[in-house]
C-alpha cells in the first residue's frame, strides 16, 4: 500500500509474477481495501500462500484496536502498527462531505500545553502505507468514500514532511481524492516552510492543498506560553515564511487559533490579531478548546467565541469558527490513545 502502479509491476516481477497481477492488486489494495495479498483471491493460490495469515502481509494494513462512535456520527478509530504502537484517526460525517482527520506521527515531540498528544513524547513518525491506511480504514468503518483528509490528527506534520507529501499524491492519484480536498496543519518548524512549498511542488507538480498554521496567539509572549517550540520560532519570522509559502505556492495560507477562555479569547487578543494579519491573504479558523484531563484551561462560552468571531469580521479578517464533533468521546487529538495505550505496553490487543 502506497505505491502506484508502476511500482506494483516492479514489486510483482520481482516476486516472478506477470506484470498485469499489478493491476490486480492496486484494485484490490485502494478500490476494495484489501487487507492481505491472501484474500485476493484472483491472484493464483500457490503464490497467496507465500504470506499465511494470520502472519505479517507485504500490504501492510493496520489492525482496528478500538473504535468509538459518538452521537453526531463522529467515528474514533485506534490503529495499531506492526511494531505495538497505536494512533488515532478519526472520520467526521456531514450530510455533503466526509473528513477524515489523519495522523502523521505517533506521538508528538512539539509538546503544546493544551494538547493530550504533545503530553506523550513522540514515538516514530509514521510510514506512508501507515497514512494512506487511515483514510481506508474509516472508509471501511463509516461504508462512505472520505471527501476530505486533514493531517490534524497526531503528529506534526512537517516532521515527516517527505512521507506527508508522498501520502498526498498517494491519495490523490490511486484514490481519486484532489489536492483541494486536503488540509495540511503545521504548528510551525523553524524556517522550514519554504523548503516545504519547493518539495511540494516538485513532488506534486503544484500544491493545492491547503496549508493551516496552527497560531493560537497574536504575540510571542503569549504564543511561548502555550508553545514550548515557539521559542526558537518568532512569530514575525513565522509569519515571513508564510508569506514566503504563498508567494511560492499562490495559495493563501489558513491561521488556526484555539481559543481558551481568559488567556487569549479578549478583546484586546482579537484586535492585536487582526493588526498582526493585516493585509495577509489568510483566513482565520477559530478553535474552541477542547478539554484535556491534564490542563487547567477552560473551554470558552460560545458568547465570548462569537465576540472574538466578530472583532476579527469587523476588521475584514476572513473567519469562521470550527465547530467542535465527538465531544462524548474524546475529541481532543491524542486523548484516545492516552486513556487505550499501545498494545506493545499493554500485552495485549483490544477488539
Ligand atoms: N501538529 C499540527 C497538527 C496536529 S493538531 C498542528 O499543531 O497544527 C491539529 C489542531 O488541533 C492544531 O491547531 C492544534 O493546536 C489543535 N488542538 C490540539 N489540542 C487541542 C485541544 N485540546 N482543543 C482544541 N484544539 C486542539
Amino acid at each position: 500500500m502506497g505505491l502506484d502502479q508502476s511500482q506494483l509491476e516492479d514489486w510483482v516481477q520481482a516476486e516472478g509474477q506477470p506484470a498485469y497481477r499489478a493491476r490486480q492488486l492496486h484494485e484490490w489494495i485502494y478500490a476494495r481495501s484489501a487487507r492481505s495479498v491472501e484474500a485476493i483471491t484472483v491472484l493464483p493460490k500457490a503464490w497467496r500462500q507465500r504470506w499465511p495469515q494470520p502472519g505479517p502481509d507485504p500490504i501492510g494494513r493496520l489492525a482496528e484496536l478500538h473504535r468509538s462512535t459518538a452521537r453526531d456520527g463522529t467515528v474514533k478509530l485506534l490503529l495499531a502498527t506492526d511494531d505495538g504502537l497505536s494512533l488515532e484517526t478519526v472520520g467526521i460525517p456531514s450530510p455533503d462531505r466526509l473528513t477524515v482527520c489523519v495522523s502523521s506521527q505517533v506521538g508528538c515531540p512539539m509538546a503544546c500545553r493544551f494538547c493530550a498528544t504533545g503530553k506523550q513524547g513522540l514515538q516514530r513518525s509514521l510510514q506512508l502505507h501507515e497514512i494512506v491506511d487511515q483514510v481506508l480504514s474509516v472508509r471501511e468503518a463509516m461504508e462512505r468514500r472520505p471527501t476530505h483528509v486533514v493531517f490534524m490528527g497526531m503528529g506534526e506534520p512537517l516532521l515527516n514532511s517527505d512521507t506527508v507529501l508522498a501520502a498526498i499524491d498517494c491519495l490523490c492519484r490511486e484514490l481519486g481524492m484532489a489536492q483541494r480536498q486536503i488540509t495540511v496543519s503545521t504548528v510551525g518548524v523553524a524556517s522550514s516552510l519554504p523548503g516545504f512549498a519547493e518539495r511540494a511542488l516538485h513532488r506534486l507538480g503544484r500544491a493545492q492543498f491547503t496549508l493551516a498554521v496552527s497560531l493560537h496567539a497574536p504575540d510571542q509572549a503569549l504564543r511561548e506560553q502555550l508553545i514550548p517550540t515557539a521559542r526558537a520560532y518568532p512569530i514575525e519570522a513565522l509569519l515571513q515564511d508564510c508569506r514566503e509559502y504563498v508567494a511560492l505556492t499562490g495559495r493563501r495560507v489558513s491561521f488556526e487559533y484555539i481559543l481558551l477562555g481568559g488567556l487569549n479569547d479578549q478583546r484586546r487578543h482579537a484586535e492585536a490579531l487582526a493588526q498582526l494579519l493585516r493585509g495577509f491573504q489568510s483566513h482565520v479558523n477559530l478553535i474552541p478548546y477542547n478539554p484535556i484531563d491534564e490542563e487547567e484551561f477552560h473551554r470558552p462560552t460560545t458568547k465570548q467565541v462569537e465576540a472574538f468571531r466578530r472583532t476579527l469580521q469587523d476588521r475584514q479578517i476572513a473567519v469562521s469558527v470550527r465547530a467542535s464533533r465527538g465531544l462524548d468521546q474524546d475529541a481532543a487529538c491524542g486523548q484516545l490513545r492516552r486513556r487505550i495505550g499501545d498494545p506493545a505496553q499493554a500485552g495485549r490487543i483490544y477488539f
